[in-house]
């Protein structure tokens, strides 16, 4: 897996101060994609054991000022990245148990639970942003996401009791 970028004290990307890791690849292609260099999975620069020790180093550093870790592309269920972000954060958990996890996804909530594979990173993960991004659906004053189509999902409560239930509307 590739990755063009990470954001240290990220304000932006989810709730709190974050973490934010950009990750390369992804297959959904939305008309008017703010980031489409991250299109090409060999895009930026390799995420090596190295790096992942970089910013697992920066939660040990700043962990009282760090809500959590955000993973954004791209798309991080770009099907090659799936299996190095699962391998990552399972480490990332197994050190900071009470920081959360905002993974955003070009597929839709009801796509990934019919997927096994897809599941498999989202249930690692607390909040999920979903869906591609539509231009005739974009509202600059959404938080978190482009369009309107797009959801913030409470992962955790939405599979428990098996239906969407918003983070916010
Ligand atoms: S899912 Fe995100 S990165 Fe991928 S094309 Fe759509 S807006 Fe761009």
């Amino acid at each position: 897996m590739n990755y063009s970028g990470i954001k240290y004290t990220d304000m932006i990307n989810g709730e709190g101060i974050r973490v934010s890791l950009f990750v390369s690849g992804c297959s959904h292609h939305c008309k008017d994609c703010f980031n489409s260099d991250t299109w090409d999975p060999n895009y930026g620069s390799p995420f090596t054991e190295e790096v992942e020790n970089e910013i697992l180093n920066y939660f040990k550093k700043y962990d009282k000022s760090i809500k959590g870790l955000s993973l954004l592309g791209g798309d991080p269920t770009y099907i090659d990245n799936i299996d190095p972000l699962v391998k990552f954060i399972k480490k990332f958990k197994d050190l900071f148990p009470n920081k959360d996890i905002w993974i955003w996804s070009g597929f839709t909530w009801e796509i990934i639970i019919n997927n096994q594979k897809l599941l498999s990173l989202i249930e690692l993960c607390d909040v999920l942003v979903d869906g591609k991004f539509n231009i005739q659906e974009k509202d600059l004053n959404l938080k978190w996401r482009g369009s309107m189509n797009q959801r913030v999902v409470d992962i955790k409560k939405s599979l428990e009791l098996k239906k969407v239930v918003k983070y916010i509307d």
